[in-house]
């Protein structure tokens, strides 16, 4: 496996592997890797030829005020990581390497982005797309592996590549776990141990609610009603948003047309806001109903 920091140096790598036919899977991470990570890696092991990993933490998706100085960084263990999975590259640049001096072309998203997390983050999914959109440029992979616990940013990221035509397949994967259930993320790293102790509820509450309308609950205040209630019980836990929203268009549906639906979450332990969401799959009578 081999560490580069330049665009030529990455070139030149990836330009070697061009044999017709091989596959290029690539992986964007912000680095202080987990397990939620390394299954992405895994999956494009498995399906692809060759994979490249990107460890970058975007200046342009972090607002004024959020985490950008303090966001977890260890390269070198990142890279141990990495290399006993079998990537083939990682790619770790300096911002200068993405945005060199007179970088001003941004990518932007219409409406995908302005509910949900694009509400209270300003200018985030901009900055992801951007980055995605000159990653993708210079890597060129055939696919790329997100993960559904962005679940916001996959659907985003999609149609960026769709609209674009980037040319790369957009995998989805799924929400890897703490054996509590709390999502892994980077930003656990945050959680005081009380926090720690209450952030496993938010996936129990998703489980409440996806159990509701399993059961058949149609009526959505009484599905997040679960939710908030399970979020609730440890009194330290605050919910910046709860929606229920169409997987692929994001727009809000009610669960009596049938059609399964995403239900999304952040939720704010202290200062550190995480992230979650579930899928709400109405029982196969209502289902039936709408065909
Ligand atoms: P990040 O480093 O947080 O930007 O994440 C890089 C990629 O890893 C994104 O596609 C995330 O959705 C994915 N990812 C982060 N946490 C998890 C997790 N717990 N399970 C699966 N994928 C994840």
């Amino acid at each position: 496996m081999r560490l580069v920091r330049l665009e030529e140096e990455l070139r030149e790598e990836t330009g070697a592997w061009g044999a017709p036919g091989t596959t290029l899977g690539f992986v964007p991470t912000m680095g202080a890797l987990h397990r939620g990570h390394i299954s992405l890696v895994q999956r494009a092991r498995v399906e692809c030829d060759r994979v490249v990993v990107s460890v970058f933490v975007n200046p342009t998706q972090f607002g004024p005020g959020e985490d950008l100085q303090r966001y977890p960084r260890n390269l070198e263990r990142d890279c141990g990581l990495l290399e006993s999975e079998g990537a083939d590259l990682v790619f770790a640049p300096e911002p200068g390497t993405i945005y060199p001096e007179g970088f001003s072309t941004f990518v932007e998203v219409a409406g995908l982005t302005s509910g949900l997390c694009g509400a209270s983050r300003p200018g985030h999914f901009r900055g992801v797309t951007t980055v995605c959109c000159v990653l993708f440029r210079m890597i060129e992979p055939d696919r790329s592996y997100f993960g559904e616990k962005d679940f916001q940013q996959l659907v985003v990221v999609r149609r960026m590549v769709s609209d674009l035509r980037l040319g790369t397949e957009i995998v989805a994967c799924p929400t890897v776990r703490e054996p509590d259930g709390l999502a892994m993320s980077s930003r656990n790293s945050y959680l005081s141990p009380e926090e720690r102790r209450q952030a496993p509820l938010i996936h129990r509450g998703l489980s409440r609610a996806a159990e509701a309308a399993r059961e058949g609950c149609t009526d959505l205040d009484e599905v997040k009603g679960c939710f908030m209630e399970t979020v609730s019980e440890g009194g330290l836990l605050s919910v910046s948003y709860l929606e229920a929203v169409d997987p692929s268009t994001l727009e809000s549906r009610s669960l009596s047309e049938g059609r399964p639906l995403r239900l999304l979450t952040a939720v704010y332990a202290g200062k550190t806001r995480l992230i979650d969401n579930v899928e709400l799959v109405p029982p196969a009578s209502l289902r039936r109903s709408r065909c």
